[in-house]
C-alpha cells in the first residue's frame, strides 16, 4: 500500500491532469475553473456532490456557497470541520446554467472521482443527491428518497468503503422537512467512523472488474421514481 506522501503526490499530479481537462466541449469552453475538490488528502470522510455551482466555479473550491455553509454547520454539529474531511463532486465543472449533469459527462468525469477515492483511501463515502448515488452504487434505479441513511459496504474500484447517501444539502436548504432528516442522518456519521476500514480486496482480487460505471452514466437520465425535490439553481 503507497504512503500516504506518495498518495498525495498522485493526487496532485491527477489535480493538474484535471485542471486542463478537455473531455467535455461544452464545460470546458464554459467554465472558469476546473473544481477538484479540498481537504485532507488521507481523509477518513469523503463527501461526493453534484456539480460546481456558479460560487464554486469562480472561486475553484466546492461548496463554498449556501449549500456548502449547511455542510459545514452539519459537520460542526458533529465535531468536524472541512479540513479534516474531503469534498468533491460528481462533475469537476459548471454546466452552464447548473443544469443537470448529463450522462456523457458524468462518463467523462468519472475517473477523476474514482482516483480520488483511490488515492484519499476513505473509509467513509457520503453521497450527496442521486447523481453520486446512482453513479457510485452502479444502480440509476433506486434514489436518494429511499436510500439516505443507510449504510452499505460497497466495493468502488479497488476499495471497499462504507457508503452512505444523504440528501443533497442544497434540497434540504429549501425543504425543512428534508433539513431535518439530513441532520438526523448526519448524526450517524461517527458511529460510521468508528470502525476499522471495510476489509480491502487482495491485490488479484482488486484488479477484477466491477460493475460498469458506464452503463450506470447512460441510464442517469431515466426518471427516478422517487425524485428528490430539485436544488434551488442558484445554489449549484
Ligand atoms: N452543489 C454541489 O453539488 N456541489 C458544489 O460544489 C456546490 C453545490
Amino acid at each position: 500500500m503507497a504512503s500516504a506522501a506518495a498518495r498525495r503526490e498522485e493526487l496532485k499530479a491527477v489535480w493538474q491532469q484535471a485542471s486542463a481537462c478537455a473531455r467535455c466541449p461544452q464545460l470546458a469552453s464554459t467554465r472558469t475553473t476546473v473544481v477538484f475538490g479540498s481537504g485532507h488528502a488521507d481523509a477518513d470522510l469523503m463527501f461526493v456532490g453534484e456539480a460546481p455551482g456558479a460560487n464554486e466555479d469562480k472561486q475553484g473550491l466546492p461548496f463554498v456557497g449556501q449549500a456548502g455553509k449547511l455542510l459545514d454547520t452539519l459537520l460542526g454539529e458533529i465535531g468536524l470541520t472541512r479540513s479534516e474531511v474531503f469534498v468533491v463532486n460528481t462533475l469537476k465543472c459548471r454546466p452552464p446554467g447548473n443544469r443537470d449533469p448529463l450522462p456523457g459527462e458524468i462518463d467523462a468525469c468519472q475517473d477523476y472521482l474514482f482516483r480520488q477515492l483511490e488515492l484519499i483511501e476513505p473509509r467513509v463515502v457520503c453521497t450527496l443527491g442521486n447523481f453520486a448515488t446512482k453513479l457510485l452504487r452502479a444502480d440509476p434505479a433506486t434514489g436518494i428518497t429511499r436510500l439516505h441513511g443507510r449504510e452499505e459496504i460497497r466495493r468502488i474500484g479497488p476499495r471497499t468503503v462504507r457508503l452512505y447517501p444523504l440528501y443533497h444539502p442544497a434540497a434540504a436548504l429549501y425543504t425543512p422537512s428534508m433539513l431535518d432528516i439530513l441532520r438526523a442522518d448526519f448524526q450517524r456519521i461517527p458511529e460510521l467512523l468508528a470502525p476499522p476500514m471495510p476489509e480491502q480486496p487482495g491485490p488479484e482480487e482488486a484488479e477484477r472488474v466491477v460493475p460498469e460505471p458506464e452503463l450506470v452514466a447512460e441510464e442517469l437520465v431515466e426518471p427516478d421514481p422517487e425524485p428528490a425535490p430539485e436544488p434551488h439553481p442558484a445554489q449549484l
